[in-house]
């Protein structure tokens, strides 16, 4: 079966329609490409054939992007993996160039009309063929997304995108759409210049033959002599000017760690300067260079093939479908709303209770204010937030729970509590229903012993705010059954959102990693160190958030509540005496983090951040001798990295898949390095081991190597090489 099938009708208008086979939306890989070469030549030679209208046979969108899986082919087939990219792209370009050509001869003489008609969302490849065509026709769709998201996952357009999007609006205009990947509906798209017309749904192809029998000129601008780059070439003063702010912002917003991002922009700077063809080649080198980065392999790694992976259920037990049809939300809280929320906006019929009215009903506004901020923005309708609305029933009455198949629990942080609301829970759903607990510190296991039946007993552990946060992380108890695993990921899948599953243990896995992190900042300050080299060194080194602001935006009294449980917990072993001493002097003077607009920041009345706060300096003075900024920086990342090791050597963690994804989607881990098992494997075992000795012996044995690392340091070895399919992991265990 063909990706591509070609008719052509009375008038003599070839239509291309891209079907890729068993998927709901058109993905380009190696067969597509090739069926789209040869019909494009057939259609050009065919006498009969006046023009060509390319659409897609997927209801609602054009095509999603490109299969990554190709680029690691193109790489893996070739002796030399540059070569093998660098001649694939190239290879691309050909079949894209011919379409932009069309048969024209040197002189621009001749040639077929070629327009792309976009039933909807047309992302990377997707909208990088269009852009290659002559007219790009969009249905008025308003859910469609078009555009170029390739820098979310550590690449950037390589099809052409780059230097056609830089052309068609200049390089001042195209940066949002290549730089941040904005996506935008067709409306938008048109505005913004990237598409050419927007029409009604059912006549988009009749219009687009329509164009193409009109005998349209077809030249490219860039393909007419004298062509000049909108807003200026960078010897241009106003192309100087863009390209100067361009190089400023791209460092300011990646601080220098991603390398993609560098790379666009010299192709767009580099081929401006030259004709198209070559600008096309540069494009390729560019893109070659990138893709040979291993942050941008850890990075398509990660962010995309494994966080798909996970999604599709690559640790889901082989039981039937466990689709949830009614959850039950108990505690109507800050948690407890944001579940309701994301279970509604899936159609999944909710009853969220609360011990009084009042606390249900608030819960369910939550969801009401984000339907109207969703109808603000045009996102939503009034009949859609109906409709939601209508989903959720906000009640007292623990009967409304009968005939739930899903419950998810959300009261406080209380053994007790919990305890009594489990057992209030399973005398309306009995025993066979699945429970879920979203603790963020109680042990599943203990929790489970409230429970009818064990193995119907599960950790669903969300992270806020629920409806930003992409991760969920399920936890079993040891008793955890299957059936309570399979129902779990289902209802993720549901929300559309990333699932881990992991074994029970103290803070599971995103928290026990971060809170290292967070520590080690304090004890930092404590030592003397400048808070803002702290605090820089995390974000130079991609942390969203240096551990001072993150503990802040956390809340600092959590911080105290959670030391004060571990402390209970470890006894004689607790670790961090040091950073309490901080952390509980914060607390006392009332200094809570963002929330009490007072913390290891200063805020203004409106609880906006207006610097760190100085008398920190006066409380623990800085040393007149700093640290380099490598030194912080692996104290930083190694506090973490060195706890997910432990995770996985402890059998909390079975999959380095999930430890990656689940770090970059949970707590922010710098996304560049593709996750803590992926960095250790940039940075290589037998370095890692070294640096672990070095900060061992300066800072203290939390730094000590785990044997995993340092067995792998001495065979030289990587993670991904021995547990990378997530299989093995489990033998780490
Ligand atoms: P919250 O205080 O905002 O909400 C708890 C709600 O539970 C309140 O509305 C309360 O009235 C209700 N409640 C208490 N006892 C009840 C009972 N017996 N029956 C019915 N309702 C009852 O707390 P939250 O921040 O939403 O946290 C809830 C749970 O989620 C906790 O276990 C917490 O550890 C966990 N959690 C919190 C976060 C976070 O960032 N806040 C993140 C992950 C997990």
């Amino acid at each position: 079966m063909s990706d591509f099938t070609m008719t052509t009708d009375a008038d003599g208008v070839a239509l291309l329609t891209w079907d890729t086979q068993g998927k709901s939306m058109n993905v380009m890989n190696q067969q597509g490409f090739a069926d789209l070469d040869r019909l494009i030549d057939e259609a050009l030679a065919d006498d009969a054939v006046k023009g060509i209208v390319i659409t897609s046979g997927k209801d609602g969108s054009f095509a999603g992007g490109m299969d990554l899986n190709i680029i690691a082919q193109m790489r893996d087939e070739s002796e030399d993996p540059a070569a093998g990219i660098f001649e694939g792209i190239q290879e691309i370009h050909r079949i894209l160039r011919k379409i932009e050509r069309a048969g024209m001869d040197d002189k621009n003489k001749g040639g077929k009309p070629i327009a792309a008609a976009l039933p909807g969302t047309a992302l990377g490849i997707g909208l990088e063929l269009p852009l290659s065509c002559h007219r790009i026709f969009a249905a008025d769709n308003p859910k469609a997304k078009i555009g170029l998201p390739e820098i979310m996952v550590g690449i950037f357009p390589g099809a052409g995108g780059t230097t056609r999007i830089s052309r068609k609006l200049g390089a001042m205009a195209a940066s949002p759409i290549l730089l941040q990947g904005k996506l935008q509906d067709p409306k938008a798209a048109m505005k913004a210049g990237i598409i050419d017309e927007v029409v009604p749904a059912d006549e988009l192809v009749a219009k687009a033959k329509e164009w193409v029998l009109s005998g349209p000129a077809i030249v490219k601008p860039w393909d007419e002599k004298g062509w000049k780059m909108p807003g200026g070439a960078p010897y241009h003063p106003a192309g100087f000017m863009t390209f100067v702010g361009a190089s400023a912002m791209v460092n300011g917003n990646t601080q220098g760690v991603y390398p993609a991002a560098k790379a666009l922009l010299s192709a767009v700077y580099e081929g401006a300067l030259v004709p198209f063809d070559t600008a096309l080649k540069i494009e390729a080198r560019w893109f070659t260079h990138v893709l040979l980065n291993p942050s941008s392999s850890a990075m398509i790694r990660s962010l995309f093939i494994n966080k798909e992976k996970l999604e599709k259920g690559a640790n889901r037990p082989d039981v039937a479908d466990q689709k949830v049809a009614k959850v039950g939300v108990i505690g109507a809280g800050m948690m407890g709303a944001g579940i309701a929320l994301v279970s509604a906006l899936a159609g999944i019929k909710v009853v969220l209770i609360d011990s009084e009215q009042s606390a249900a009903d608030k819960g369910k506004s939550y969801t009401a204010d984000y339907m109207d901020k969703g109808i603000s923005r045009k996102k939503a309708t009034p009949e859609k937030k109906d409709q939601v609305l209508g989903l959720i029933d906000a009640t007292t009455d623990y009967a409304a729970l009968e005939g739930c198949d899903l419950i998810v629990e959300a009261v406080f942080e209380d053994m007790g509590v919990k305890a009594d609301v489990t057992r209030k829970v399973q005398e309306v759903v009995g025993p066979d229903c699945i429970f879920a607990t979203n603790t963020s510190t109680l042990p599943i296991t203990e929790l489970a012993e409230a429970a009818q039946d064990a193995e119907k007993f599960i950790g669903i552990h969300f992270f806020s705010p629920v409806d930003k946060m992409n991760l969920v992380e399920i936890i079993k108890g040891k008793q955890t059954g299957d059936v309570a695993v399979a129902k779990a990921l289902d209802f993720v899948r549901q929300i559309r959102k990333t699932p881990i599953v992991v074994n029970d243990a103290r803070f599971f896995y995103a928290n026990r990693c971060i809170i290292p992190y967070i520590n080690e900042g304090i004890r930092m300050v404590k030592e003397g160190v400048e808070p803002a080299l702290i605090e820089n060194a995390a974000k130079l080194v991609g942390m969203p958030l240096g551990p001072l602001q993150l503990v802040d935006e956390t809340s600092i009294d959590l911080g105290v509540k959670i030391a004060k449980a571990t402390k209970a917990a470890m006894g004689e072993d607790y670790p961090d005496e040091e950073v309490d001493e901080i952390l509980f002097s914060m607390a006392d003077k009332g200094r809570l983090g963002r929330k009490s607009k007072a913390g290891f920041y200063a805020y203004d009345e409106k609880g906006k951040r207006t610097g760190l706060w100085e008398e920190l300096a006066t409380e623990y003075p800085v040393s007149d001798e700093q640290p380099d900024l490598t030194t912080v920086q692996h104290r930083l990342l190694f506090a973490q990295v060195l706890e997910a090791v432990r995770a996985l050597e402890d059998g909390v963690l079975t999959d380095i898949r999930e430890g990656d994804v689940g770090a970059i989607l949970g707590w922010g881990f710098a996304p560049w390095s593709g996750g803590p098992f992926s960095w250790l494997d940039i940075i290589g075992a037998p370095y890692a081991a070294e640096q672990c000795d070095t900060l061992t012996e300066r800072f203290g044995d939390r730094f000590a190597c785990p044997d995993l690392l340092r067995e792998l340091a001495s065979s030289n070895g990587t993670f991904y090489g021995r547990f990378g399919t997530g299989e093995d992991s489990k033998a780490a265990a």
